[in-house]
Order: structure tokens, then sequence, then C-alpha cells
């Protein structure tokens, strides 16, 4: 007998037909003798339309307030997925995030879960019940709702495994596992097998949303092995662990994209000591997250141009700093927020020389113009026009051998 987490993200619960779907699934795991705690997404869609509807009321709307109302997505799903559970022959039984509780940290909107009481539920599984648990909703230490950052529900997912001590953790979802980029975008795409926490840490924040990126940091960091796989078929998912023998034979394990970004570029800049801290800071301090920076060599040594990247969402923020503060100076300032960002990732590339070289002839024989990079270890990310996203992924895909 084990101790199973099972999370079923939005799309496996996005109709009634799902809902009795995924129970039956859960039946099957529980009749097979194993305890079994479901965490569930609000139905595929629902988190955006209630966004909207707080938007349609204000775009400041209360922070506090859109917390209590995003999380009610997945009220819904807890308690369809329960009932549905008992009408056919299961005991089961839905907790929110109060009732356990689930105790968070930090801000509204992008809380941390930090503890969770484990007796009640941990009863229930004794007693042959299945639990049924909402993710991405938690409580703060005030007693005020709070959620925990886009796609939580894995993190959810990832921090009940933790704490309840659960031999298993299995993310079901539309597709049957991690591929070598979005198989929605790149239908050459190859699933695979195994992956490496940091790979795929690296991957989900650089856009593969198939894991959220905290939920891995947080199996890597307590060693929780994950498997990734699909709602609505059988076939073996991808198991991401702590792999201690990496496949070294591909330099490259996936490409990943997204479009949550937006590039800032300030011409004149003064060349000197200082002047980068000025413009950094304040936007640092307004909880903006500068990404890529790329400052061009200045040819009389009096001024430069700066650009990088933030945020898409805190582009009109920080534009808005950088007009109003009178120490940045400059003579001129663009933005553009139709890029991407265009990842390659892989632990290979640490014993392979040449990868960065690589990324950027595919590109440039494509015509794709690199507007800023960054690196890691075993990332290498470009940002470029928005419109060639779909032509740089098909040609990297194909130029690291992952077709
Ligand atoms: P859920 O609602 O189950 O949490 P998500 O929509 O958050 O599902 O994540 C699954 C989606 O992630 C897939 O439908 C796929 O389009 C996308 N995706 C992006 N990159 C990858 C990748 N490398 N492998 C698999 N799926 C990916
Ligand atoms: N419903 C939330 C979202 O759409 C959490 C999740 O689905 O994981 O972001
Ligand atoms: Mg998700």
């Amino acid at each position: 007998m084990a101790k199973k987490v099972l999370k079923f993200g939005g799309t496996s619960v996005g109709t009634i037909e799902r809902i009795l779907h995924v129970a039956k699934i859960i039946k099957i795991e529980h009749d097979a003798g194993h305890q079994i705690i479901a965490i569930v997404s609000a139905m595929s869609g629902k988190t955006n339309e209630l966004l909207k509807l707080s938007k349609d009321v204000s775009e400041n709307f209360n922070k506090r307030e859109l917390d209590v109302l995003l999380s009610s997505g997945e009220q819904v799903t807890s308690a369809l997925l329960a009932g549905a559970l008992t009408e056919i022959g299961a005991n089961s039984k839905s907790w929110l995030n109060w009732q356990i509780p689930i105790l968070t940290d930090g801000k509204n909107l992008n809380a941390r879960i930090v503890n969770m009481n484990i007796e009640s539920i941990n009863k229930f599984l004794s007693e042959k019940g299945i639990a049924i648990i909402p993710g991405f909703q938690g409580i703060s230490r005030e007693g005020d709702v709070t959620t925990i950052g886009r796609g939580g529900s894995d993190a959810t997912a990832v921090a009940v495994a933790k704490i309840f001590d659960a031999d298993t953790c299995e993310i079901y979802t539309d597709v049957d596992g991690v591929y070598s980029t979005d198989p929605n975008k790149i239908p050459v795409a190859k699933k695979i097998d195994k992956i490496s926490y940091e790979e795929m840490l690296e991957l989900s924040s650089v856009g593969a949303k198939v894991m959220q990126s905290s939920a891995v940091q947080t199996a890597m960091m307590y060693n929780i092995p994950l498997e990734v796989k699909s709602t609505f078929t059988n076939r073996e998912g991808t198991k991401i662990f702590d792999q201690e023998s990496i496949d070294y034979s591909k330099s490259v394990t996936g490409v990943a994209y997204s479009k949550d970004d937006a590039k800032i570029t300030l011409m004149g800049v003064e060349d000197k000591p200082g002047v980068a801290a000025n413009i950094f800071e304040p936007l640092s301090k307004n909880q903006i997250n500068v990404d890529m920076v790329i400052q061009n060599i200045s040819s009389d040594h009096k001024t430069t141009d700066l650009t990088f990247t933030i945020k898409r969402d805190d582009l009109s923020k920080s534009l808005k700093i950088l007009k109003d503060n009178k120490d940045i100076k400059y003579q001129n300032l663009s933005h553009n927020d139709k890029v991407s960002k265009i990842s390659i990732v892989g632990a290979g590339m640490v014993s392979t020389p040449g990868i960065t070289y690589k990324m950027f002839r595919s590109l440039a024989d494509e015509k794709i113009n690199i507007l800023a990079i960054s690196t890691s270890e075993i990332k290498l990310s470009v940002i470029i026009d928005e419109s060639d996203t779909v032509k740089a992924i098909k040609k990297l895909h194909t130029v690291f051998d992952l077709d």
C-alpha cells in the first residue's frame, strides 16, 4: 500500500464528463489498496474568467478580494470531484484551505505554502477515505484567503506530498508527459522518459508550463520524485527526479518559449560608474524583476545604449518609473512587447562546447534577429521578435537532434 498524491489540472477537470472520468481513475487507484489525496485545479479557463470579472470592476482590484475570488474555482471542482466519487460508491470528502488549514506566508496572489495540518485528513485516509484538496489556495497567518501564483496547483501537490510524507506525487494533465518542446505547438516534439530536477526547473522557468517552476523547486529541495502523465491515455509519463547518472549523449534536452517578456532600450545613457545601479534600483524597489541586460560598448566612451527585459505585465509600471525618475538620464527610450523568449535547456550543455555558437548560427540562418541573450550553466535564452517564435523553435528542435 502506498500513499499517493494525484494532481489533476484544469483540462482534466474541465467538464463534468472529465470529472467523472477522474473519479474513476482515483477509484481504481484506491481499490488497488492505496491511500489517495487528490489535488484539483479549477476547470480550465475558470481562473482567467474570474480574473476578467475583477478587471471589469477595476484594473486595480483589491488584492485580498482577488484571492477570495480566484480561489473559488478550485472550491467548485473539489466539491464536484468528491461528489462524483461518492456517487460511484467511494467514501470521499473535500477540505478547503481554511478547513485544513493550508498555512501560507507572503503576499496575496503570490503566497507560498509553509505548513498544513495533517491530522484530520490522515485519520480520514486511515478509515479508507479519499481526500480531495483544492490546489492553488491557502490561508495567511492573519486568516485571509491567499493564492500561490498561476499554475499553483502543482505547488500545492508537491507541498502536500512533502507534508503528508507521500510515496508518490503524480501530476495528471492533458499531455502524456514532458516533451522536448510544447507538443501542442511543435508536433514533432518528443516525449522525455526521465528528466532531472535541474533541467525541468530551467524548462519550466522559461515557459514550459507543463510543470510550475516553484513546484519543481520544492520537489528538488526535498527530493520528491514527480511523475507527469496523461489523464486521457494510459501511456507511461515522464519521471522527474534527482538523476545521478544523466545521459549526456544529447547536449540539449528541450526547447521552451514564453511570451511573458518585454524589452526596454535606453539610448544615450551616460557611460560611467553608478548609472546602471541608478536605473535598476528603483525598478527593484518596485518589485520589478529585470531578466536580461545588454549594454552596448560606447564608441565615444561617453554614452551607451542599455537594453533589458522585464515581465510584460510590468512594462507600463517600469516605463513610468523610468520616465518619472529624475536621476535616470538618457536621450531616448524605446520599448517592445511583441517579443518572445526562446530557451534551450540541457544538462549536457555543460560538457559540450560550441552550443552558443550553434544556436546563434541556426537563428541567423533563418534570418532571425537576436534582441537579448542570457545564459546559465544549463540554459541559453534569447529574446526575438514574437512573429519568429515557431520558426525559431522548429529550427532549434531540429538542429539539436530533438525531432
Ligand atoms: P494543467 O491544467 O494540467 O496544469 P497546463 O496547461 O498548466 O496543464 O500544462 C500543460 C500544457 O503545457 C500542455 O497542454 C502543453 O501545451 C504545455 N507545454 C509547454 N511546454 C511543454 C513541454 N515541454 N512538454 C509538455 N507540455 C508542454
Ligand atoms: N487555477 C489556477 C490557475 O489557473 C491554478 C492551477 O490551475 O494550477 O492558475
Ligand atoms: Mg498547470
